[in-house]
């Protein structure tokens, strides 16, 4: 088989695609430390720029504070300003969260060039019901931050933080009806990149039903498969 990528000559340029509640967040952190690369959530961009007060972050405030979509150009330039600083030498990174759409992966291509071309592009793919049930589980508890789940993660008290005692709540974002919106606005807007990948050869398709170490072996074992010639 040849390999997909090799990491001394061009990256490992890894895209991490999922439903919310796939655990992409876990995931991205142990590929990346495992591959020694850099990586970055969309989410992470955001606050970061908006943090810092900088151009791009006060664009991309000016939109969402007026209830519209940041387009994707700003977007693409926190990405390709955050690539400048930590993958100067190419030498690979992992994007979670980003590309969200067909039209932004054809956009980061365009802005990333031939010579660092994207894949492999990692897709864990996680059963509705088992999303519902992840992500409707969820309780966090308002003091601390700390976070449970009713069926794989209980607090020791039902109802109370393990650490502080304090009141768990849901977050609205996790209600069931919010929960049905954001995986349909996933299957609407972002599950075409699966398809969109998987013809440009460069799709990993992992079952992300399995436990999170299960899912991150599988991963792992995909990703050194690739790069045996
Ligand atoms: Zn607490």
């Amino acid at each position: 088989m040849k390999a997909l990528f090799d990491k001394d000559v061009i990256g490992l340029n890894i895209i991490l695609i999922g439903p919310p509640g796939a655990g992409k967040g876990t995931q991205a952190s142990l590929i990346a430390n495992k591959y020694d690369i850099p990586f970055v959530s969309s989410g992470d961009l955001f606050r970061d720029h908006r943090k810092l007060g900088t151009e791009l972050g006060l664009l991309a405030e000016k939109y969402m504070n007026s209830g519209q979509l940041v387009p994707d150009q700003v977007t693409i330039n926190m990405v390709m300003d955050w690539l400048a600083k930590n993958n100067g030498n190419n030498s690979g990174f992992l994007l979670d969260g980003f590309p969200r759409t067909v039209d932004q992966a054809t956009a980061l291509e365009k802005a990333l060039g031939d010579k660092n071309s994207v894949g492999p592009s990692i897709y864990i793919n996680v059963d509705q019901d088992q999303l519902i049930i992840r992500l409707t589980g969820r309780r966090v508890c308002m003091d601390c931050q700390l976070s449970f789940h009713i069926h794989s993660n209980p607090p020791i008290h039902e109802g109370k933080c393990d650490k502080c005692s304090a009141t768990l709540t849901q977050r609205e974002d996790d209600n069931f009806d919010a929960v049905r919106a954001r995986l349909d606005a996933y299957k609407h807007n972002t599950e075409p990149l699966v398809d969109y990948y998987f013809k440009k050869n460069v799709l990993i398709e992992i079952n992300g039903n399995k436990t999170i170490d299960q899912v991150s072996l599988d991963i792992i074992e995909s990703l050194d498969r690739l790069n045996v010639n």
